[in-house]
């Protein structure tokens, strides 16, 4: 349609404790991100701006969302979520319209974080799809003139954008004063999986669960991927309760059946 953005706007919810392991994903958020905002004089001291953003990368269902509303949390802000994708309008001009009304919208709210999710759907390549390559500089210029209008002070908007194709991002948007700050989001470690699948396990009637066997046995799944291995064990355990009129806890068995059927989607990264 016209693709016009739909903001999503939440208040502050979780914070960098509730991210299971992923310490040294933490450490440079808070170095590269929080500190200089929570310190904004010593930051200044060293000519350290306060404006740009940071662009989380990495493959997909790997916790970017999570992290990034985390960010938020962390700074007791409220958070706004968009994705590049739904901004994309079909008529001619359309795009940089959404894009000047979803920072407009953002403006409004500040102080907020704002969270650009599949901005890698700016970039060259995709110019030889829909818009062509003068359509797509043309939203790119748009963006580029929304992020470099964030004056010095930060305003209180506060970027932060997440691609799962970084070399497909624009690179003028990753110049300095933009989104000049990478962070790598890998697949959970195992102290992130036992987190992620503790709360999974939590929703559900279960006995005898060996949590570290699974946690050993899950390296290289995404969050994602565990959300599915628990509910295909789930549903044979619903299966079996169904079969036999009455609640059968879902048991390590149906976790091993589980694991024999699913395989991790990270490796192709
Ligand atoms: P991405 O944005 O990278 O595609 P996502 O943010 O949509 O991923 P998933 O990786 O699919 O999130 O994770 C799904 C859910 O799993 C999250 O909403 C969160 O509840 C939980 N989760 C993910 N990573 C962690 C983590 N490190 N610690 C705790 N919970 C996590």
């Amino acid at each position: 349609g016209e693709g016009t953005p739909t903001v999503d706007v939440e208040d502050a919810a979780v914070t960098l404790d509730d991210v299971g392991g992923l310490e040294s994903v933490k450490r440079r958020l808070h170095e590269a991100f929080l500190d200089p905002l929570r310190n904004p004089e010593i930051a200044q001291a060293f000519g350290a701006s306060l404006r740009g953003g940071l662009l989380l990368y990495g493959p997909p269902g790997c916790g970017k969302t999570f992290i990034a509303r985390a960010v938020a949390g962390e700074l007791g802000l409220r958070f706004l979520t968009a994705s590049i994708a739904d901004v994309m309008g079909e008529h001619f001009g359309q795009t940089e319209k959404n894009l000047q009304k979803l920072f407009a919208s953002a403006r409004s709210y500040a102080p907020i974080v704002m969270f650009l999710d599949e901005i890698d759907a700016l970039g060259a390549r995709r110019s030889s799809i829909g818009t062509g390559w003068s359509g797509m500089r043309a939203i790119v210029n748009q963006l580029l003139l929304e992020l470099d209008s964030v004056k010095d002070d930060n305003e209180g908007l506060f970027l932060l954008a997440a691609s799962n194709q970084p070399w497909e991002v624009d690179p003028a948007l990753l110049r300095p004063g933009r989104l000049d700050r990478l962070v790598l989001v890998l697949p959970p470690d195992g102290p992130a999986r036992e987190t992620i699948l503790r709360g999974l396990f939590l929703k559900r009637p279960i006995a005898g669960i060996d949590l570290a066997s699974i946690v050993a046995r899950t390296e290289d799944f995404s969050g994602a991927d565990l959300a599915h291995l628990v509910d295909t064990a789930a549903q044979k355990a619903l299966n079996r309760s169904l079969a036999q009129g009455e609640i059968q806890p879902l048991q390590m068995h149906d976790v091993e059946d589980a694991l024999a059927e699913i395989k991790p989607s990270t490796l192709s990264w």
